[in-house]
């Protein structure tokens, strides 16, 4: 499923760098319609006058830009910092954890002065002298998508691989990780693949590949010596959901064969929703039928001051045997890192 944009922005001066020049004419070769921003940082020319619409303009456009804030976000309390390499995803999942935080229109930008970026990593890493230091490659997006346009997933890859005391990690549910197979990553790099149900995908994750895909590229994965972890989210309790994830599960254990013994890390998150991501969501997909029933769920307050909507404790006790079960039984030396 490679990412095919319908227009691309560059930002001026993204052309004085290699990749931009390079990213400029694999566009115009593709016949796709490409344009220089006219101001910096300010996309204003996507179309789409209403919620969808622009919704959907926004996921097929692409911004190719320089990153002047070489100021890395925290990204507690999973890493040290967020590594900046992609901004949004062109998957357009229903339950997106992006789709309140990118905006009306949240296009795709990727940045082509990434020795700049993996620089700065390397201060931050000195700067911790000789404790690790874990960069977070996904927090603003699907790092995957664009890779095979940029290969800067893979050069970030090489740099943690050369560096003592830095390690890098990100999280996709793509799987165009062929370039990513070869790379000298030093046992430095964890890459964890999101999955689910197949019939949750199937309904909600669209512009993404089917439960099955993702398996087959994290057999890749783990086979090129990579760690691997997967992050199964959200678990959505619908009548028959045992069922669906068993499946998940031992598809999971087939086709990773004897890596299934291997120290796989597991991350299991059930569904939860605010009141505002639940607006967003009605308003961009107005015929989901993802179930938001407030009162079907239990109320917790969040520590920024808004409250999620959760499953009740019965529910969510049933969900955690469920699966500490069915885990531990098939991969024996799997760590459930947390199931909330
Ligand atoms: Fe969001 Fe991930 Fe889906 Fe992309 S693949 S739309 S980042 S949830």
């Amino acid at each position: 499923m490679t990412f095919e944009p319908k227009r691309v922005f560059f930002e001026k001066d993204a052309l004085e760098y290699e990749m931009g020049k390079r990213l400029y004419k694999i566009f115009r070769d593709k016949n796709i319609e490409v344009s220089e921003l006219k101001s910096h940082n300010r996309v204003t020319e996507i179309p789409g006058n209403t919620p969808q619409q622009a919704y959907f303009e926004g996921k097929n456009t692409l911004v190719v830009g320089v990153r002047h804030t070489l100021k890395f976000q925290s990204c507690k309390p999973s890493a040290h910092y967020q590594l900046p390499l992609v901004t949004s995803c062109m998957g357009m999942c229903t339950y997106c954890y992006l789709n309140t935080q990118l905006g009306k229109k949240p296009y795709i930008r990727v940045y082509v002065n990434i020795d700049e970026i993996l620089n700065q990593a390397e201060h931050y890493i000195k700067e911790r002298k000789d404790e690790i230091t874990l960069f977070e490659g996904a927090a603003t997006s699907d790092p995957i998508p664009t890779e095979p346009y940029t290969g800067a997933l893979r050069q970030a890859i090489e740099f943690f691989g050369r560096q003592e005391n830095g390690r890098f990690r990100f999280v996709t549910k793509f799987t165009e990780v062929d370039s990513l197979l070869d790379a000298k990553h030093n046992d430095h790099t964890t890459i964890r693949f999101s999955i689910n149900a197949a019939p949750v995908i199937q309904q909600y994750e669209h512009r993404t590949p089917g439960m099955l895909e993702r398996i087959e590229a994290s057999y890749k994965i783990i086979r090129s010596g990579y760690q691997i972890g997967f992050i199964i989210a959200p678990v959505l309790l619908y009548d028959g959901w045992e069922k669906d994830y068993s499946i998940m599960i031992s598809e999971l254990a087939k086709e990773l064969g004897d890596f299934k013994d291997n120290k796989i890390h597991f991350e299991i998150i059930s569904h939860r929703f605010t009141a505002k991501a639940k607006n967003n969501i009605n308003e961009i997909f107005p015929n989901n039928n993802l179930p938001m029933n407030e009162e079907e769920r239990k109320f917790k307050y969040g520590q920024f001051g808004y409250g999620k909507y959760i499953y009740n404790k019965e529910q969510l006790d049933n969900m955690k045997s469920f699966f500490i079960d069915r885990l531990k039984k098939v991969f024996s030396n799997c760590e459930i890192d947390y199931i909330i």
